[in-house]
């Protein structure tokens, strides 16, 4: 077959499949088995792919057939323009999840401290450091082993340094900071049966599952960071669409000012942020 019967043939296999965007997948799958870029392709398009590449390749559509992220077969998400490996342990970071960081570059300062909580990758913390300059400390924590060992990777790859925590919320964290960032598991349980397969069958229930509306770790972390923020500190949320004014209440009951919903890309509600008073 020719690399452009190759493709041809993945486009249907992951149409029949179901599988959202399967033009773009088919091709990532074959850049991936192939190692072949869009250039190389265009001129060798006509040309027999290799035999083995050819079993390569329909070993790796019929895995993405049976829904599993495309970023678990070929290990790696880009997020804020940084490359970070995933796997089945850890959530895929989600552009969302970029307002997120952005939000939070606006506020860091040189000599700031920044503590992630339920950090899976690493994305948010790695993406801090990398942006806001030397200067700003990163402690990040996950209550998942196998997270942390992705996260230390990432940020290994991505040259940043970190201080990595095992715990379960603040249960191992100590000292204080200027800003808590964190984008905890926030769909209701009744609502993960109605997630796309990729994320109900795939990704890890623990990084998604926020209890029963969903709400759970916003309410064990909104009061407890009291005690872990600094005079002034920060508190930043990623939010699910409907969230926003619960969450808010929830911060302003704490104690939060200058609390504010910042929407996403797709123009729905993404990001919490708010400050405790200076004094
Ligand atoms: N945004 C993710 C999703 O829609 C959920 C992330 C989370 O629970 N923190 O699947």
């Amino acid at each position: 077959m020719t690399f452009e019967g190759a493709l041809n043939y993945g486009r249907n296999l992951l149409k029949e499949a179901g599988v959202l965007n399967y033009q773009l997948d088919a091709w990532y799958l074959m850049e991936y088995a192939c190692k072949m870029d869009k250039s190389e392709y265009y001129m060798r398009g006509f040309d027999e792919m290799e035999q083995e590449k050819f079993q390569e390749y329909e070993f790796l559509l019929k895995k993405r057939g049976e829904r599993v992220p495309l970023q678990y077969i070929t290990g790696v998400q880009e997020f804020m323009g940084l490359d970070f490996k995933v796997n089945s342990h850890v959530l895929i970071p989600r552009q969302d999840t970029e307002t997120l960081v952005e939000e939070a570059l606006k506020i860091l300062e040189p000599g700031m401290e920044a503590l992630d909580l339920c950090t899976g990758t690493g994305c948010i913390i790695i993406s801090l450091l990398r942006y806001a300059g030397k200067e700003i400390r990163g402690t990040a924590s996950d209550i998942s082993k196998q997270a942390l060992l992705i996260a230390k990777e990432n940020a290994r790859n991505n040259q940043v340094e970190a201080e990595w925590v095992r715990s379960d919320l603040f249960q191992n964290i100590t000292g204080t900071f200027d800003l808590i960032i964190s984008n905890p598991p926030y769909i209701p349980t009744g609502t993960i049966g109605k997630l796309m397969p990729e994320v109900k069958n795939f990704e890890p229930l623990e990084a998604l599952d926020g209890a029963e509306d969903g709400l759970m770790f916003y309410r064990k972390i909104i009061p407890e960071s009291l005690e872990f923020l600094k005079p002034g500190g920060y508190l930043y949320f990623e939010i699910g669409h409907d969230q926003g004014k619960k969450v808010s209440a929830l911060m302003e009951e704490h104690g939060f000012c200058n609390v504010k919903v910042v929407k996403d890309l797709a123009g729905s509600d993404r990001v919490i942020c708010g400050n405790l008073p200076a004094s």
